[in-house]
């Protein structure tokens, strides 16, 4: 990636050796670039043995099926998030109960994907019929006859594992953090 100018003073910037690598540096103000980087975040949300999967009307993977997900936003709890994607793409309300798989996938925008396991609360599921133009609870069995996502065939592998809760979320801290969410063994 090539930057020329500071984002934040609009000065020139420079190549500089910062704790052993070299990062893009403001040479009037304290700006360094760290690096690009973005979050995404899915859910896998069983019900009576049937996941949550929706059908992704828009590129990248136009067509496929997934589970539901989207991008966390800068200043949004990483589980509103996930609570709010799974109601907008799939009409669905679920709360979070574990973390259960993560990706990592350094590139271009470095980006970490986590999954949460949600427990179903209430509602149908309905395609918002713009991000997705479908969305239904299936078995494992119906899921091997559908065009799934080969990262959302794994992800359901790790999903219906028996016996594995991940990481569940804390429920009673030590010391109690506002805005941090918390997940543990
Ligand atoms: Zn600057």
């Amino acid at each position: 990636m090539s930057v020329n100018f500071c984002s934040k003073c609009g000065s020139i910037v420079e190549l500089r050796s910062i704790g052993g690598s070299d990062r893009i540096a403001c040479t009037s103000c304290d700006y360094i670039y760290w690096g690009n980087y973005s979050i995404g975040v899915g859910a896998l949300i069983i019900k009576e043995d049937k996941v949550l999967l929706v059908k992704r009307a828009q590129e990248p993977g136009k067509g496929f099926w997934t589970n539901p997900g989207g991008y966390i936003e800068q200043m949004e709890p990483i589980e509103e998030t996930i609570v709010r994607e799974v109601l907008e793409e799939a009409g669905i309300q679920a709360k979070v109960k574990s973390v259960i798989a993560v990706r990592d996938q350094p590139r271009e925008i470095h980006n970490l994907y986590i999954a949460f396991a949600m427990d179903y609360v209430s509602g149908e599921p309905i395609p918002d019929g713009e991000e997705v133009d479908e969305a239904g609870f299936f078995t494992l069995e119906e899921t091997k006859s559908m065009n799934v996502a080969g990262f959302t065939k794994w992800l359901l592998d790790v999903a219906f594992q028996p016996n594995s809760d991940g990481l569940i979320k804390e429920p009673l801290p030590i010391k109690a953090l506002e805005k941090y969410g918390l997940f543990r063994v």
